[in-house]
């Protein structure tokens, strides 16, 4: 999820390292670190919570520069934290017991708990809360003298995401690289290789740069890389050249960083939904929550506190609670909710909702309920956030760092999570197992389908283009429709300036129709799920009133071909997949409305990326 750098050749190892990482700063992280070697001393590791600055001062402090020690190999890291707090011993690298293998990783070891414990029993002990160190004891338990072969027969028992890169003394000129669902670039050069989770890290050391595949390993020296998949068979991988310069390398070549968030939904809910699915007994396990079946039994009604795009993903949720758990559910505005005096009970499930964790309003109001005896937990990306620590239970979104201010993967990653919620809440209560496969079986489908919304993306830009000149539009749906038709208007609104409102499709005729007319369009959701039927009937209102029609539908559905003006159709999903299926279609076709007149996308005026102040 965040930066992986890797480097072995002739020059400063240091020098090269903190360079960099300092070149994937932009991507957003909380601690960063280095381990080096070469062919004399072993093994030299510093770490640290903080900026890439701080580690760099650190170093200054700690290792005296002297010419006859150089070191000439090495790995570093910035972490965004995923398990365990940000902090000096959670950063990268993490070594294993005998302090001779380092390792760097992104993404998440989803069984890190049971290797770990396999492992406490051979004997080792552990010093950080990451899942990633694991990964190095790991290693350390399968080595028979060579890296390479021990790294492939731990990774053979890894389940989870990662790009990991790993450094030993034994064998100080190599580095180990894998990936599995989470990047990892190669660049070659004469006498040195560099390896980089991202392509800024190298575009100033090279432009040869080769993409390792999933499952793919790669040995790197200075001279040779070769490349095998986990089962130690060579595979061939083609040299591509970097024409980017550093500012679009660090959006990944997109030409926003809210597009390049945009398209890494299907990897971000991937991160959300992975190892959380228990398929044995068709429920979720969201271990942070910390809640037992017997006080899910007697929690009486959830709500769900939150502001902008969150408190969309909120009544998403509530939506979920009363369908899938039958448990009374409201979501309601953090900034109201406090100053209200709020009716609370002990039986009162709480959740704060916040990508950042730090939202004014939403932690007053986490404050409030907590006073008030409620079970407060926290749903939130930033781990350690204030949310996440007042709280003390709840679940992380794994979504990765979300630079672009108008949240895109936050909120499908917010939704993935209250489905999962609400599948819990459900298996301990009235849901049937067979309800629970079924909905086990649909959260996973989730990653592949965004990945079919994303690849529509040329056909929402077109669509777009006839939209560019509205002044003023209005977004309507009804059942899990409507909270996706406030987060759409909200998107348009907060990227292109233009005037959108979010209303539930009945409730247009009580005033806003009044403001239709054919220069003021509908965006209307009527994909396949309940209520879709009274949308049709709502946009032939709209169309009686000259307003043009985007229908945003599911291909194939005969219910509604052929009705609205212009459309959007995407695949058919269960209904409750198609809030995520429908943001993301809804999310590409604000940005680019947003690009076609100009806007700065990913700095709109105004806004803040967290809301610290109420
Ligand atoms: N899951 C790992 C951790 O929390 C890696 C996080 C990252 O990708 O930066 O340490």
């Amino acid at each position: 999820m965040c930066g992986i750098v890797g480097y072995t050749g002739q020059c400063d190892a240091v020098e090269t390292l903190l360079n960099g990482l300092k070149r994937l700063e932009y991507r957003g992280y909380d601690s960063a670190g280095i381990a080096v070697t070469n062919e004399q001393s072993g093994l030299q590791m510093l770490k640290t919570a903080g900026t890439v600055d701080t580690l760099e001062e650190k170093i200054q402090r700690e290792w005296p520069t002297s010419p006859d020690q150089r070191f000439t190999s090495g790995i570093g890291h910035t972490r965004w934290a995923t398990h365990g707090a940000p902090s000096d011993i959670n950063a990268h690298p993490h070594l294993d017991g005998s302090g001779h293998i380092a390792v760097v990783h992104n993404g998440i070891i989803e069984n890190h708990k049971d290797i770990h414990s396999h492992l406490e029993e051979l004997g080792h002990t552990f010093s950080s809360e990451t899942d990633t160190e694991v990964l190095a004891h790991l290693i350390q338990e399968c080595y028979e003298g060579e890296l390479l072969q021990a790294v492939c027969a731990a990774l053979q028992k890894v389940e989870g995401a990662y790009g990991i890169a790993v450094l030993t003394d034994y064998e100080p000129e190599k580095l180990i690289v894998a990936r599995h669902g989470s990047p990892i670039v190669l660049g070659v050069n004469d006498n040195a290789a560099m390896v980089a989770s991202d392509a800024p890290a190298l575009v100033t050391f090279t432009r040869r740069v080769i993409y390792l595949q999933d499952n793919d390993v790669a040995v790197v020296q200075p001279n040779d890389i070769t490349i095998r998949n986990v089962n130690n068979v060579p595979v061939r991988r083609e040299i591509s050249h970097l024409d980017w310069d550093v500012t679009a390398a660090q959006k990944g070549g997109y030409e926003h960083f809210m597009l390049k968030e945009i398209y890494e939904q299907p990897e971000s809910l991937q991160n959300t939904v992975g190892g959380r699915l228990d398929w044995d007994l068709g429920t979720a396990v969201l271990a942070g929550l910390n809640v037992t079946p017997r006080d899910i039994a007697d929690i009486q009604r959830v709500i769900l506190l939150a502001c902008g795009t969150s408190l969309h993903a909120g009544l998403v949720g509530s939506f979920y609670l009363q369908d899938i758990a039958d448990i009374p559910a409201q979501a309601e505005q953090a900034g109201e909710f406090r100053y209200r005096n709020p009716i609370i009970t002990t039986d009162d499930l709480v959740v704060a909702v916040s990508q950042s964790g730090e939202t004014a309003d939403t932690l007053a109001a986490v404050r409030e309920a907590k006073h008030k005896g409620a079970l407060v937990s926290g749903i939130c990306n930033v781990v350690g956030s204030s949310i996440a620590r007042e709280t003390e239970r709840g679940v992380y979104l794994h979504a990765g760092p979300e630079i672009g201010v108008a949240s895109t993967k936050a909120f499908t990653s917010q939704v993935a999570v209250m489905l999962m919620l609400a599948l819990k809440m459900g298996r301990c209560r009235r849901l049937s197992r067979r309800h629970g496969d079924a909905l086990c079986r649909a959260i996973s489908t989730i990653p592949e389908a965004i990945q079919a919304v994303v690849e529509k993306d040329r056909e929402i830009a077109e669509v777009a283009q006839k939209f560019k000149d509205l002044r003023s539009c209005f977004y309507i749906g009804r059942g899990y429709a409507y909270p996706v038709a406030l987060e759409g208007a909200l998107k348009l609104k907060e990227i292109s300036y233009l005037h959108a409102e979010g209303y539930h499709a009945a409730e247009l005729k009580h005033g806003p129709i009044a403001l239709l007319q054919e220069d003021v369009p509908v965006v209307a959701i009527m994909t396949d799920m309940p209520g879709k039927e009274k949308t049709v009937s709502n946009v032939r209102e709209c169309q009686a009133r000259y307003s043009p029609v985007l229908g945003v539908r599911t291909e194939g559905d005969e219910d509604t071909a052929d009705i609205a003006d212009y459309e959007i159709s995407l695949p058919d999903v269960s209904h409750y997949i198609s809030p995520i299926t429908t943001t993301v279609a809804l999310q590409l076709f604000a940005y680019h409305v947003a690009r076609l007149r100009g806007c700065d996308i990913d700095k709109p005026r105004n806004l803040a990326k967290s809301v610290t102040v109420e």
